[in-house]
Parts: structure tokens; sequence; C-alpha cells
């Protein structure tokens, strides 16, 4: 139980979806295994579908893990896609690095090492580069990461967020523990940034731990 649907929808809507196969399968196992806090099966789904219905060919992902998500969305973009993706721990890029290769993406994704603000700020060169940008990292910093990846998402494109709802702490007082306060009133303020900024129009899907999709209506600038 996660907090955010009755467990028996979770449950329903699970056992629903096919069981994956091949490298996402035996990465599902070892993040099973290992504790890696890779998507879960209901917004894989949701990604893969987003990213056919419209179309997209470059992503920019930040949290890359093991490279599931990344894998994942890779194939679901076919042909040609393009992935830049930012992870700051070193043990996990080494098993994506080996995990891209197995899948046979080398040459469609790029890891970026180091912390995503920085990493960021020196992808200058990218405007307008990217059809999608999904953001799977330090939940506290989804506010940043935002405002520095904005203007390298393509007006029409959509900016993806995971573990907004993180447990149902940010829609629930009662379920926030001590320690996690300012994480929480960060997303939350970050939440209600993207649901009424004029440049964007977005939507909290609560699936997973909480997915917001936030359509790039047009250019915005932001004052920190
Ligand atoms: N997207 C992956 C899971 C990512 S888990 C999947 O679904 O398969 C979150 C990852 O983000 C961790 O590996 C962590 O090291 C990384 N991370 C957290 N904060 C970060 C930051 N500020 N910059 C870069 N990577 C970060
Ligand atoms: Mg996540």
């Amino acid at each position: 139980m996660n907090n955010i649907n009755y467990e028996y929808i979770q449950n329903y809507i699970n056992q629903l979806l096919p069981e994956s196969s091949g490298i996402l399968r035996e990465l599902e196992e070892y993040a099973r295994e290992n504790h890696v806090p890779i998507i879960t099966h209901e917004v894989g789904n949701l990604l893969r579908i987003l990213i056919k219905a419209t179309n997209t060919k470059s992503i920019l992902e930040i949290g890359t893990a093991i490279g599931y998500s990344t894998i994942l969305m890779g194939m679901a973009a076919g042909e040609g896609f393009k992935i830049t993706t930012i992870e700051k721990n070193k043990e996990m890029i080494d098993l994506a690095i080996k995990n891209i290769k197995a899948a046979g993406y080398e040459n469609n994704i790029t890891i970026l090492e180091g912390d995503a603000s920085e990493v960021l700020k020196s992808l200058k060169d990218s405007r307008d580069n990217y059809d999608m940008i999904f953001i799977d990292a330090a939940k506290g910093q989804y506010m940043d990461f935002l405002h520095l990846s904005f203007d390298k998402l393509k007006v029409g494109g959509l900016f993806i967020c995971d573990n907004v709802l993180f447990r149902g702490m940010v829609a629930e007082k009662s379920l926030v523990i001590r320690r996690k306060i300012t994480i929480v009133k960060r997303l939350r303020k970050f939440l209600s940034f993207i649901s009424n900024h004029e440049a964007m129009q977005t939507v909290i899907i609560p699936i997973g731990d909480g997915i917001s999709i936030t359509l790039k209506q047009k250019e915005a600038k932001f004052d920190e």
C-alpha cells in the first residue's frame, strides 16, 4: 500500500497488464532484489503510450539508476531515438552502461554523470532539443530541474515527473513523516507552480507514486 490508491484498485490494474519479458524483466528483478526505485508497471505503460502518441524521438531524463526507464522509453520511441540521461551515482552509471549495451542502445543513449542541476547548466546548446523530459530523481529539486530544463523542451512537448505524490504525503498532512517535511513542502510548491503557470497545462495522475504530466504551451522565463 503506498497511500495513493485503494490497494484493490492498484492490484486489479496491475494484474491486467502483461508481464514484462527480456531485459526489462531482468532489470525489474534486479531492482526488486536490490531496492532500486524504478518506475512501476503502470507508469511504464503510461510513458509508452505518451511517447508513441506524440511520436517522441528525443528525450531528456534525470535519474537513470540502472537504466530501466531509459531502455523502456527507448523501446517505445523506436527507430532513431535519442535519449540523454543524467545520473550522479557512479555505481548506478556502471550498471546502466552495461544494461544499455545489453539492450543494444549504446548509440542512442548518452549518460551524463553528475548532479543534474550542474549538468543541466552545462547543456547550453540544447535549446528546444527535446520532445519530452522525464524527471525521476531528487524530489526536493524538481523546481530547480524545471527552471533549468524547460527551455530545452520543444513547445508542444511533455515535461513529466515521477513520485510527485510521495506516498500520499503531498496530499494529506496526517501521512507526513517529520524528516520528509521539507521535500513534501517543496513538492507541493512545485505542483502548484506547474498547475498554474500560463505557459503550461498540467495533469497529476495518481498511479505509481504519483506522476505529473505538463504540456509546454509556450516559452517561459523564470525568475529564481
Ligand atoms: N528512472 C529510473 C529510476 C531512478 S531512481 C527508473 O525508473 O528506472 C533515482 C535516481 O536518481 C537514483 O539513481 C539517484 O542516484 C539519481 N539522482 C537523485 N538525485 C539526482 C541528482 N540531483 N542528479 C542526478 N541524479 C540524481
Ligand atoms: Mg520514481
